[in-house]
C-alpha cells in the first residue's frame, strides 16, 4: 500500500538538507520499491509569511493524515520580533502537541570515520553508540500551575510545575525498554529521585515496567551523576530514558560527544508509531543560502522514518549504510571537514549518498 509522508523543508537551511533527503527517497522509490506519495506543506516562517501562522490548519490536517512527518528545521532572525505566541516555534511545538508525539529518539552514534571530529579523546568515543529515549509531551515544560505570582510582601516568585502521570511514565518506559530489547538490552533511567518526588514516582514506574523486561539490564542514575559519565565514559551506555527537561539537556550534551550537530537524526513518536522526523539541529541562519550545510542528519532522520513508521528496517539500514559509505570515500561538508580534505557542497554530499545507493 502507498504510504504518504509529509515533507515541512521549513526555514534556514531546511528546504536545501530536504531537497537532498527528497533525492534519496525518489532513489528510493524508482530502484527499490519503495511506494511513497510526497506531500508538502508549510511551517515555521515560511508559513507565517504565506499564511501569518506557523501551523497552517492545512499544515495540521496533512500531518495528521499522512503515515509519518518529515521536517527540515524551522526559525530565524527575520521572524524574532514577533510575538512568541506565532513564532516560527510554535509551529513545531503545536505538531509535536497535536500528533501526541510523546517519545523522542535521539541516537548518538559516532561514524568511525568522524572520531576526531570529537572534541573528546579518540579512544573515549571511538564506537560511541547510544540512544537517548526523551518524554515528551509532559514533565516541567507543559505541568500546571505555572508563571509569576506576588507575594503578601509585594515580593515577585515564579514557579513552574513537575508533574508526571503514571501512565505518561508507563508508556516511555515501555518504548525505552522496548528500544533496549533490540539493542544492546540496557536501560540507564535517569533522575533524580534522591531530591524530587516527582522522579522519585518516576523511578518506582520504571522499575515496575521493567518486570515486564526481564532480558533488559535496568540501571538507575542522578542526573547529574549521567552528565558526569557522559563525558568522562560514554561508552557505559546503550539506551538511556528521562523525563522532558533532563532529556532535552543530555541529549544536546551527547549529540557533542559524535562532533557535528550535523550528523545527527531524531525520531518524536506517538502510541502506534507514527512519527515526526528531524535533525536534531535548528535553521541554521549563518549558513543558509549557501549550499554548504550537512545533509545527512536529515538523511539519516528519513532512515529513522523508514524504520519505525513505515516499518522498512533492511531500507533504513542501507541508507545508513550509503551514509557511512560516502564518508569512507572521505566526503565531508564543511562542518565536518579535517584538516587537508576538501569540502563538498550540501548537493554534492546529496549526489553521493544516491550514488552509494545505486551500487548498493
Ligand atoms: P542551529 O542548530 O541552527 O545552528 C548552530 C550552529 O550549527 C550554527 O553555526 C550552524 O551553522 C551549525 N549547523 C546547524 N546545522 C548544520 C548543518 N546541517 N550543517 C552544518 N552546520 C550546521 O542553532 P541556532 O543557531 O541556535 O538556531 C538557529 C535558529 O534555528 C533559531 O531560530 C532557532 O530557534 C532555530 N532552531 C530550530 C530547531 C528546529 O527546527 N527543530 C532546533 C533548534 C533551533
Amino acid at each position: 500500500m502507498t504510504k504518504t509522508i509529509a515533507i515541512l523543508p521549513g526555514d534556514g537551511i531546511g528546504p536545501e538538507i530536504i531537497a537532498e533527503a527528497i533525492k534519496v527517497l525518489e532513489i528510493l522509490k524508482k530502484s527499490f520499491g519503495l511506494k511513497v506519495q510526497l506531500e508538502q506543506g508549510l511551517i515555521g516562517g515560511a508559513a507565517i509569511d504565506a499564511t501569518g501562522h506557523p501551523l497552517p490548519a492545512e499544515t495540521l490536517k496533512l500531518a495528521k493524515e499522512s503515515d509519518a512527518v518529515l521536517l527540515g528545521s524551522v526559525g530565524g532572525p527575520k521572524w524574532e520580533p514577533l510575538n512568541i505566541a506565532i513564532r516560527p516555534e510554535k509551529g513545531l511545538l503545536g505538531l509535536r502537541s497535536e500528533l501526541k508525539l510523546f517519545a523522542n529518539l535521539r541516537p548518538a552514534l559516532l561514524f568511525p570515520e568522524l572520531v576526531n571530529a570529537s572534541t573528546l579523546k579518540p579512544e573515549i568515543v571511538e564506537g560511541l553508540d547510544i540512544l537517548i529515549v526523551r518524554e515528551l509531551t509532559g514533565g516541567i515544560y507543559f505541568g500546571q500551575p505555572r508563571g509569576i505570582r506576588i507575594l503578601d510582601n509585594g515580593e515577585r516568585q515564579s514557579f513552574n510545575t513537575l508533574v508526571y502521570r503514571e501512565s505518561e511514565i508507563e508508556r516511555i518506559a515501555r518504548v525505552a525498554f522496548e528500544s533496549a530489547e533490540k539493542r544492546q538490552k540496557r536501560l540507564c533511567s535517569v533522575d533524580k529521585a534522591n531530591v524530587l518526588e516527582a522522579t522519585e514516582f518516576w523511578r518506582e514506574i520504571v522499575t515496575q515496567v521493567g518486570k515486564d523486561y526481564p532480558n533488559v539490564q535496568l540501571s538507575h542514575m542522578y542526573v547529574d551523576n549521567a552528565a558526569m559519565q557522559l563525558v568522562r565514559a560514554p561508552k557505559q551506555f546503550d539506551v538511556m530514558v528521562t523525563t522532558n527537561m533532563f532529556g532535552d539537556i543530555l541529549s544536546d550534551l551527547a549529540s557533542q560527544l559524535t562532533g557535528s550537530i550535523g550528523m545527527l537524526p531524531s525520531a518524536s513518536l506517538d502510541a502506534n508509531n507514527k512519527g515526526m522526523y528531524e535533525p536534531i539541529h535548528g535553521s541554521a541562519p549563518d549558513i543558509a543560502g549557501q549550499n554548504i550545510a550537512n545533509p545527512l542528519a536529515t538523511i539519516l532522520s528519513l532512515a529513522m522514518l523508514l524504520r519505525y513508521s513505515l516499518n522498512q528496517l533492511e531500507l533504513a539500514t542501507t541508507i545508513e549504510n550509503a551514509v557511512s559509505q560516502v564518508l569512507r570515500d572521505g566526503l565531508r561538508t564543511p562542518d565536518i571537514q579535517e584538516e587537508g580534505q576538501k569540502a563538498v557542497t550540501t548537493q554534492e554530499m546529496g549526489d553521493a549518498v544516491v550514488t552509494a545507493l545505486q551500487q548498493a
